[in-house]
């Protein structure tokens, strides 16, 4: 099957696997294993940070990041869109007695500066204590500019919020502009990188920070169930991951680019190609039921989700010729 669902749906190639097969492990909670250790200090070199963490999901270092940056009572400011916002099952209120403060997100995915200021509680007993900002890149397939990076990493040193950075697809914006994931990472005070995404790891994902945030998320790991034992199998398709499979996203972000193009020539499906940046192509449907449109395609071998608005990812498992697969059983779609 062709899956345009996510790239959540990468698999590990054999080379990964025999990474994976021939890690040296050892005991994580004890700070035993080498294959974590090696992961965690290259990641965090990578990012140009003193320390990383490996998680069990990009969800669980998103929640170890907010409640190592603020305290109960506190509260951190995302956008409306926000991935640790609206979809980790409002995990820092539950867990973290956190409460976000969730702002508008532009269409370029951005969080406008003035009303985010508009949004920090003053000093007094009545409000939670606005403690953090978090911003994701990429953000619905689009990338952060560098510029609005420095302007709210300045607006934060300004009010005194630490700076967070969902990154999930953090790699995605640094290979679509051509950067090092410093370029990025260097404005923020921690951030997160999912390995399970398009870098093709099975699971994990990343916590990066200074010495000290780490140490507390290392804490808060452990008591959330995260502490794992002879993690360097996962860690190692991690660090396959993040040497073989950071370059190749800019084949992605072409296939979208291919995707994009081809499917805004078909009728019923209105494509702003212009809007894609990287992975990701958002198309909505005129006249078209996504049901039916999404058993046709499963009969054609192309699993996509069934939305008004679709949602097509491209990645490590998706070639060129799949795309056209996916075209051409699209076009007889509409021609039936
Ligand atoms: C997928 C994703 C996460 C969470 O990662 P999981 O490993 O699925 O828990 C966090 N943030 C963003 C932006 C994501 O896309």
């Amino acid at each position: 099957m062709i899956d345009l669902r996510s790239d959540t749906v990468t698999l590990p190639c054999d080379a990964m696997r025999q990474a994976m097969l021939v890690a040296p492990v050892g005991d994580d909670v004890y700070g035993d294993d080498p294959s974590v250790n090696q992961l965690e200090e290259y990641a965090a070199d990578l990012a140009g940070f003193e320390a990383a963490l490996f998680t069990s999901s990009g969800t669980q270092a998103n929640l170890l990041a907010l409640m190592s940056h603020c305290q109960r009572g506190d509260e951190y400011l995302c956008g409306q869109q926000a991935h640790n916002y609206k979809f980790e099952g409002g995990g820092a209120a539950v867990l973290g007695s956190i409460q976000p403060q969730p702002v508008n997100n532009q269409a370029d995915g951005t969080i406008n500066l003035s009303e985010l200021a508009s949004y920090i509680k003053p000093d007094d007993f009545h409000f939670a204590q606005t403690r953090l900002l978090s911003l994701e890149n990429t953000i619905g397939g689009k990338v952060l500019p560098q510029r609005y990076l420095a302007d709210a990493q300045a607006f934060a040193f300004e009010h005194n919020l630490k700076i967070h950075l969902d990154g999930a697809r953090v790699f995605n914006a640094a290979v679509a502009q051509n950067r090092p994931l410093s370029a990025i990472s260097q404005h923020f005070d921690s951030l997160t990188i999912c390995l399970s995404k398009g870098l093709g790891a099975p699971v994990g994902s990343l916590l990066i920070g200074d010495e000290a945030l780490i140490n507390k998320a290392r804490r808060w790991r452990k008591m959330l169930g995260g502490g794992m034992r002879q993690a360097g199998m996962l860690a190692a398709a991690g660090q396959f991951a993040l040497e073989n499979n950071v370059e190749r996203l800019a084949e992605d972000h072409d296939n979208a680019a291919y995707l994009a193009q081809q499917l805004a020539d078909v009728p019923g499906f209105n494509v702003d190609s212009a809007q894609v940046q990287t992975n990701m192509v958002y198309a909505t449907l005129e006249n078209i039921n996504p049901v039916q449109l999404q058993s046709h395609l499963q009969q054609h071998g192309v699993m996509i989700s069934a939305a008004k608005t679709l949602r097509l990812v491209t990645h490590l498992n998706v070639s060129r010729s799949d795309v056209d697969t996916f075209i051409n059983a699209v076009k007889k779609f509409v021609s039936q």
